[in-house]
């Protein structure tokens, strides 16, 4: 579906409150949540109206385990369920009765959530992902990972009334609508009419602060200590909105908001971003973790993973954002941010088992060493192969071609060879599916004189998998360094360089623009 045709889609809903069927948007499902908050009593009661698919004789719903369904209504009579236990979960499955009338079900459950304290024992148990809910004084952390809604298909629309204890302030998907306050509540609207692959409750007590930048609101959420760090949120995400709508695209979400966790947390959101009091308050973020996250908008929040065929988003991320801003400090911190990327996988992950197209999540530091550093040289060594005007375009192809729908490596494959005019079959099938790298040796260096040219032959040797590769060499010489980059495809290449003064050593890629094993002495 394109943009264009959703925004109609939306248009439809708002003219139409109560009559906006057409339960299917490019496999999305349409909620309709009301939601109350009890901070005190860590739960939640709500109802969910559920647009159904013409003909649909069964739906399976899925909620977490400690959560229940009390009554599914529709039309204007109650409809029987079944619940079945699974492992953390409970599968509800609702009867609908045969005919075409019924275009909408209502289900009403009911749960009560972990407390801070439960969940903070868990990170220090060294748990990297809290999955369940959260609720206590210091705030709501609803990740849809804990199933806190009626989940049924990985892609929702959704509008939500979120009724929360008044001083508290909710945050999830899409852009807030109306919000009421009175003596003992707040009562908050989100909408969200583009699929999302989840939806998030997060809500605390927070000094809201808003700016709006071509368009589009961007919020921070912040507890009160920490409400003077707002305005250099706020204006670091206008700068990174700015650079990847020029790089990648537009902005796929109409606000942006930068929220504070009571868990010490770093997660991207589609629209928003969760960090916890002690990042946020690290003077480094706003220059580093926040643009990681804002790139993730389009990197894995509107063009999604398909897990089951590999996790580029953190690969693709980390290029975005990690190392665009280390080559824009220029200098050397290029070269130094791919010589740790590359020291850092040779210590965590050389000898492991997993290949590129088989990093699914950053559970360990070895799965992120490859998910990540070998991920971001990957695309280093695309854009190094089909120039970067090619590879620049085929960001965009990418995300133009793939927005909004779940992408695997292949759909990048074929974005850049639609860039580059040339087709990469080996290029992707040695970096994705072979574990480890290439570990390359010099030897039999020689040089011989001739008409006052020097002529230098030396042999690179790769021990294992032989990739092929473009492998820039330096070679010093009486009269300064001389570049040279070699096309190698073999386990044992035999090169010469024509020089005009005396060669006195050689390095093979000292600037680190390959992925391969370093040596010990690197
Ligand atoms: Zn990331």
């Amino acid at each position: 579906m394109t943009l264009k045709t959703m925004a109609a889609f939306a248009l439809f809903f708002l003219l139409f409150p109560f009559i906006c069927f057409g339960a299917e948007l490019d496999g999305a499902l349409r909620h309709s949540l009301q939601v109350k908050v009890d901070i005190q009593g860590r739960s939640i009661t709500g109802t969910d109206r559920i647009a159904l698919e013409k003909g649909t004789s069964e739906l399976s719903l899925i909620l977490r385990s400690g959560s229940e369904v009390t009554r599914v209504e529709g039309g204007s009579a109650d409809l029987p369920f079944e619940t079945r236990e699974g492992r953390g979960f409970r599968e509800i499955t609702v009867k609908v009765p045969p005919g075409d009338m019924l275009r909408e079900i209502t289900v009403h459950f009911r749960g009560t959530f972990q407390s801070p304290k439960e969940a903070e024992s868990q990170i220090k148990r060294g748990v990297a992902y809290i999955e369940d809910g959260i609720i206590g004084e210091e705030g709501v952390f609803l990740p849809s990972s804990s199933f806190w809604y009626p989940q049924n298909r990985d892609f929702t629309v959704f509008e939500a009334v979120v009724t929360l204890p008044a001083g508290y302030s909710s945050v999830m998907e899409g852009e807030l609508t109306d919000r009421r306050i009175d003596a003992s509540t707040v009562v908050e609207r989100w909408i969200e009419w583009k699929p999302v692959d989840g939806i998030d409750l997060i809500a605390g007590r927070y000094k809201i602060e808003k700016d709006t930048h071509k368009g589009v609101d961007i919020y921070t959420y912040f507890f009160k200590e920490d409400a003077s760090l707002s305005r250099t949120y706020i204006d670091k995400t206008k700068e990174y909105l700015d650079t990847y709508s020029e790089l990648l695209g537009p902005y796929p979400f109409g606000k942006f908001a930068v929220v504070e966790n009571f868990l010490p947390t770093g997660y991207g959101m589609p629209s928003f971003t969760l960090l916890g009091s002690s990042v946020i308050r690290l003077p480094f973020i706003p220059d580093t973790s926040l643009g990681h996250e804002i790139a993730h908008n389009w990197w894995g929040n509107s063009v999604f993973i398909d897990s089951s065929l590999g996790n580029w988003s953190e690969a693709l991320t980390t290029y975005t954002a990690d190392y665009l801003f280390e080559k824009k400090k220029g200098g050397d911190k290029a070269r130094e941010f791919r010589a740790a990327k590359l020291r850092s996988y040779k210590n965590f992950a050389e000898e492991s088992p997993i290949s590129l197209k088989d990093f699914r999540d950053s559970t360990s530091t070895e799965s992120r060493a490859v998910g990540y550093n070998k991920g971001v040289m990957v695309f280093n060594m695309l854009e190094a192969h089909i120039g970067e005007a090619a590879f620049r375009d085929g960001l965009k192809r990418f995300y133009a071609a793939n927005a909004f729908k779940r992408a695997s490596w292949a759909d990048i494959q074929a974005a850049f060879e639609a860039a580059s005019g040339s087709s990469l079959d080996w290029f992707f099938d040695q970096w994705l599916k072979n574990t480890g790298g290439p570990a390359l040796t010099l030897a039999d260096a020689q040089t011989i004189e001739a008409d006052g040219k020097h002529i230098v032959s030396f042999r690179v040797e790769q021990a294992g998998t032989a990739y092929a590769l473009d492998l820039p060499v330096r070679i010093e010489t009486a009269s300064g360094p001389v570049w040279r980059t070699f096309s190698i495809k073999s386990a044992s290449a035999e090169l010469t360089a024509e020089l005009d003064s005396k060669p006195l050593s050689i390095e093979l890629d000292p600037d680190y623009q390959n992925f391969r094993i370093l040596s010990d002495a690197e």
